[in-house]
């Protein structure tokens, strides 16, 4: 059989610990036989973000920027106790969190649906996908304790001097008090991403904050969100037949509960912390999701959602079986070489990511699944296998 043809080469980011031995087998086993692979590779791994002052990360952003497209492994972000384990020169910053700063994106992220793992919430049906803007908010807060009587107030100071100000409260005994804020570009580059993966997936998009009770700080987000949608969006959701839908998070968080989902929910940063933790959890698995950062320039960057799976890799490294989970880190390679393929018209690749991931479900579904998985499958009597030999028996179902 002919290798599927790649002309414009993907970004790769390979990484960290068990993480780092799935990718390879993933290669070597569910893509280097049916794909001429072309890729620019860039070692993520501590060692050599350490040997490059982690100058490599910096690089494969910007080779993201040139290519459009990149699919990245786990990677480690350092702390205390890595510093002294790979003897690190520096405190390294989040791979992830330098990437994001570069691509300027928001990141999406969806269960994937496979019979036999079900979600708590019996009706929903299709994926669910949370889309979080990672900017601002309680997270870039100030915050004081206030110790007795006496007033807080906001003051906004503009360039030329003259003041704005705003009293918070007349304090008549001890409190608290919290100031916090966000940016119009921000917020415009985030409604624009999720409007793009709207019509990129062809989902409809729920958007919600609590701009009744916030009429100045929530509701510019609404009113950014849909005057975006009107002025550039408007008659592209129309012509792919779907809707933008903005309400209130409570009355969200309701419908959510009662949809049978197969729609993106859009949340500002602490809702959607809250609730991609709610949402992941009730659909089974970190390892059943998918992850991708979507920047408003149209640059991809496709990953898992989980770390490098440190336990599972000390296991590894002294011989000892391990059965962790690939699907996340395979549909991260699906999801990239099916956009790639879009991107340059070749429909065999598109193909081939759509049969990889049905081999993958496939392979689940007929009771062959990680020890993960097999603990909270409904499926009878199910073959809990290794790392390896899950990859093969994916390989065993694509062959079909
Ligand atoms: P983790 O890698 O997500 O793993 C935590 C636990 O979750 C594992 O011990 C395992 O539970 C389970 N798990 C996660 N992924 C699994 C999979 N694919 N298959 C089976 N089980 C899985 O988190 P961590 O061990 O706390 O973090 C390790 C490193 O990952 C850290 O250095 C952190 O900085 C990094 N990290 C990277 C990313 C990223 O690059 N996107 C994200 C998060 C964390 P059991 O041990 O019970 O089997
Ligand atoms: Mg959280």
């Amino acid at each position: 059989m002919e290798k599927i043809k790649m002309t414009t080469p993907l970004v790769e980011m390979d990484g960290d610990e068990m993480t780092r031995i799935l990718w390879k087998m993933i290669k070597d086993e569910l893509l280097l036989p049916y794909i001429d692979l072309k890729t620019e590779y860039y070692d993520l791994g501590l060692e050599h973000r350490n040997e490059t002052n982690d100058q490599v990360t910096v690089d494969s952003a910007n080779a993201t920027k040139k290519y459009g497209v990149a699919v990245k492994c786990a990677t480690i972000t350092p702390n205390a106790a890595r510093m002294d384990e790979y003897h690190l020169k520096e405190m390294y910053k989040s791979p992830n969190g330098t990437i994001r700063a570069m691509l300027d994106g928001t990141v999406f992220r969806a269960p994937i649906v496979v019979k036999g793992i079900d979600p708590c919430v019996k009706n929903w049906k299709k994926p669910i996908t949370l889309a979080r803007h990672a900017y601002g908010d309680v997270y870039k807060n100030t915050e004081m304790i206030i110790p007795g009587p006496g007033k807080v107030e906001l003051v906004y100071t503009a360039e030329d001097g003259t003041e704005q100000r705003e009293l918070v409260h007349n304090y008549t005994g001890a409190g608290i008090a919290q100031g916090m804020h966000n940016l119009n570009a921000s917020i415009e580059s985030f409604a624009r991403s999720c409007f793009n993966y709207a019509l990129d997936t062809k989902q409809d998009l729920w958007f919600a904050t609590k701009d009744t009770i916030s009429k100045k700080y929530d509701h510019t987000f609404k009113d950014i969100f849909q005057e975006i949608y009107d002025a550039e969006y408007k008659d592209k959701f129309e012509a792919a037949g779907i809707e933008y839908f903005y309400t209130l998070i409570d009355d969200a968080v309701a419908r959510v509960m009662k949809a049978e989902g197969g729609f993106i929910w859009a949340c500002k940063n602490y809702d959607g912390d809250v609730m991609s933790d709610m949402v992941s959890s009730a659909f089974g698995s970190l390892a059943m999701m998918t992850s991708v950062l979507v920047s408003p320039h149209g640059y991809f960057e496709y990953e898992a959602a989980h770390g490098t799976v440190q336990r599972h890799y000390y296991k590894h490294l002294k011989g000892e079986e391990t059965s962790t989970n690939s699907v996340a880190t395979i549909f991260a390679w699906t999801g990239a070489l099916r956009k790639r393929g879009e991107l340059d018209g070749i429909d065999e690749l598109c193909n081939f990511a759509d049969r990889l991931e049905k081999a993958t479900l496939q392979t689940i579904e007929s009771g062959k699944m990680t020890k993960d998985l097999a603990l909270i499958t409904s499926i009878e009597n199910p073959t809990v296998l290794n790392s390896k030999d899950f990859i093969l028996a994916i390989r065993e179902e694509l062959e079909k």
